[in-house]
């Protein structure tokens, strides 16, 4: 990497943590801001860059979340920012439904590259993952003529009624707000550290759900399946090898529409551009967002020409999908990661977070598991040498890591998984620091 930070990479808190400003903004919030909105840290951004978001009191804080996986190239890029102030000062919104503009579609050329395949692809541009993921599937049912969907077993896929629908934990994301979308079914997921079987292959973890989905729907009335190839906020869950190609395998068999969700893992995050290379799977249809455009709300669909175009004019579409400015700010980004090569920096931050974590691993017994490829990464808390999930000590290894200025996220079905998502631009001497607060963090508690 060659990267000219603004802002020094180093973490500093100084004085009361919150600060006084942070403070007075909680106050502020708290009359007029709903409770519904919960964030997980306590003091509030003024700037951000690199791998450190500064607060109002002057406190710089370690980033690693991303913003949940979103600020893949820095919240602060250069490249970014200049590529949006350009736009912005021509022209911020036409709708691309009205009177179309270019940019637009050189994403959609780009993309067509960068996704898994070789086949003719198009794409639909939107403006959070939900709305893509909602389309991924207007798309297939259109295309099948068939109504059900399949989601796994820790499924995360969104908030609004068919996504979360779809996501399978029920509090916070679910509870209350029914009556949810029909024609859901949830299959069990390979979960290699929590399979009864431990001996039990990806294969055979795939061949579960299958014998399940032709019991309980039948191929022939399934119009897609949905699927994280990494798992978000279930945990981070890396299905077994083998499990993705025979489930994407089967669904071709059957003529099912293969969708990966990959709004978490796309976009160098695991190492690749995408999570499905790995195993080497061609989805029919990817859901990209988060990562796609260096903050800027942006999402979209990538699959197969005939089964997107499958779909009337007019069927698909939404006022601001593919803004103007969120479009630039993804060519942008999208050249950085190229540039900069952000998937060999996210193998190499794979490789610095396992040469630490996995002596520690043999030292601590509350540390069950070790999983995630690239900057995508988690650690699964239990109670000592069992597999039991243990939550209250990932709140306070998480409360720890945050006290010293850490920023660092939980996920997981069980609340037991402190998971990492480092800006791939954070530098090696600051992320060495937020692992040594780490660390101290799981020794002090665990
Ligand atoms: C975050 C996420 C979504 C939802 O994206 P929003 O932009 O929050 O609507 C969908 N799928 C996965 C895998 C995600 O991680």
């Amino acid at each position: 990497m060659d990267i000219q930070y603004r802002l020094e990479q180093k973490r500093n808190i100084s004085g009361s943590f919150p600060g006084p400003r942070s403070a007075a903004l909680a106050e502020r919030r708290a009359a007029v801001v709903a409770k519904g909105v919960a964030s997980s840290v306590p003091v509030y951004a003024a700037d951000a860059d690199g791998g450190v978001i500064v607060d109002v009191d002057g406190n710089s804080l370690v980033d690693l979340g991303s913003g949940i996986a979103v600020t893949t190239v820095g919240a602060g890029n250069p490249k970014v920012a200049a590529a949006v102030a350009e736009q912005a000062a021509r022209f911020t919104h036409t709708c691309f439904m009205v009177t179309p503009y270019e940019g637009y579609v050189e994403l959609a050329e780009k993309l067509a590259k960068l996704t898994p395949g070789t086949h003719e692809k198009k794409s639909v541009f939107f403006n959070s993952g939900a709305e893509a993921v909602e389309n991924a599937v207007k798309v297939a049912r259109v295309a099948t003529g068939r109504t059900a969907v399949v989601a796994f077993d820790h499924a995360y896929h969104g908030r609004t009624n068919l996504t979360m629908g779809l996501t399978a934990k029920a509090a916070p994301y679910k509870r209350g707000f029914g009556p949810l979308a029909s024609e859901i079914y949830r299959m069990p997921m390979s979960y290699p550290f929590r399979e009864e079987n431990p001996n039990i292959s990806g294969k055979e973890a795939a061949e579960r759900a299958i014998l399940a989905m032709e019991k309980q729907i039948g191929g022939d009335q399934i119009a897609a399946i949905i699927i994280e190839p990494i798992q978000g906020e279930g945990g981070f869950i890396v299905p077994a090898e083998g499990f993705l190609p025979r489930i994407a395998e089967w669904a071709k068999e059957q003529g099912i529409v293969f969708i990966a969700d990959e709004v978490q893992s796309g976009f160098c995050r695991t190492g690749a551009w995408f999570a499905s290379e790995h195993e080497g799977v061609v989805p029919d249809i990817v859901t990209l967002a988060k990562g796609i455009a260096g903050g800027m709300p942006l999402s979209g669909i990538v699959g197969r020409a005939e089964l997107l175009d499958s779909v009337h004019p007019g069927g698909l579409g939404g006022t601001y999908g593919g803004n103007p400015v969120a479009v630039a700010a993804a060519l942008a980004a999208l050249d950085f990661m190229e540039e900069q090569d952000l998937s060999g920096r996210a193998r190499e931050i794979e490789a610095r977070f396992y040469a630490r974590l996995r002596p520690l691993q043999q030292e601590i017994a509350a540390i069950g598991d070790l999983r995630g490829r690239g900057a995508m990464l988690a650690i699964e808390f239990v109670k000592a040498g069992g597999i039991e999930p243990d939550a209250d000590l990932t709140k306070k290894i998480a409360a720890d890591c945050l006290a010293q200025g850490v920023v660092i996220l939980t996920c997981g079905t069980y609340g037991n998984v402190v998971r990492l998502l480092p800006p791939l631009v954070m530098g090696d001497a600051l992320l060495d620091d937020a692992l040594d607060v780490l660390e101290a963090a799981i020794r002090a508690n665990a």
